[in-house]
């Protein structure tokens, strides 16, 4: 039987391409976004109640891998992308039905125009994500301090120091939206986002990642992470 959902609202976040972005949820909690509710969902009585939950899960669409056809076995970046488990083992974004998961925090509930917009922080989430679902987390079912986590059984380490050119600090200091841009930008590298399978051995290699309006240029050497410049686009 087919099922048809309806998206309730969008996500906007600083992330115009997938790659970059955190792995999971909570990784880099100064990344803020937000979830716009679309009509006729827009209304504030469906989120009355809500503004007293620190955190939420976010259900949404995985939009920009739904083509893309799942395969039972994938190969999750924690284990080095050269080991693979079952697709329903993982959380990667292909699966037979393309449903994410996220827990973040929420900062606020806003009533903008007489439409809900949700200050979130923590998305693991590209903008333009359409979300299905929201729901309060709830720490005494939700948080289960002896479950066991497989192949993934705490958070990823920091893997690479991170430091930035003159001209990347001036270009930080010039950016009038995004506060905490440095620290922001600096959490987002230290994690390694490059391919596990591919591309560590390229040192004069110039990464590119969509952030806000610009493209962050950063390079990878053995102390680490250079960020080089701020290039419009
Ligand atoms: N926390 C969620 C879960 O467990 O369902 C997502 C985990 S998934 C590994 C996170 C990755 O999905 C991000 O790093 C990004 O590359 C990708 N992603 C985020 N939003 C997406 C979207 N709308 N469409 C396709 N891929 C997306």
């Amino acid at each position: 039987m087919a099922y048809q959902f309806q998206p309730i609202g969008t996500i906007q976040s600083p992330f115009k391409e997938k790659f970059g972005i955190p792995r999971q949820p909570g990784l880099v909690p100064e990344l803020r976004a937000q979830l716009v509710l679309s009509a006729p969902y827009s209304q504030p009585e469906a989120v009355a109640g809500l503004e007293g939950y620190s955190h939420i899960w976010i259900q949404f669409l995985f939009h920009r891998s739904v083509k893309e056809a799942w395969q039972p076995m994938v190969r999750p970046p924690r284990l080095g992308g050269n080991r693979r488990v079952g697709v329903f083992a993982s959380r990667s974004p292909f699966r037979p039905n393309p449903i994410g998961l996220s827990v973040v925090r929420l900062e606020r509930v806003r009533v903008e125009d007489g439409g809900v917009v949700l200050d979130i922080a923590g998305a693991d989430l590209l903008d333009g994500t359409p979300v299905l679902d929201i729901k309060p987390y709830l720490p005494y079912v939700d948080n289960i301090p002896a479950a066991r986590s497989g192949f993934a059984p705490q958070a990823p380490p920091v893997l690479l120091k991170v430091r930035f050119t003159q001209r990347a600090l001036e270009q930080i200091g010039e950016y009038p939206e995004a506060e905490n841009l440095e620290s922001l930008i600096r959490r987002l590298l230290e994690l390694d986002p490059r391919p596990a399978y591919s591309g560590k051995t390229q040192p004069a290699r110039i990464y590119g990642m969509r952030l806000y309006d610009f493209d962050l240029r950063w390079r990878v050497d053995e102390q680490g992470v250079e960020v080089l410049e701020l290039a419009a686009l």
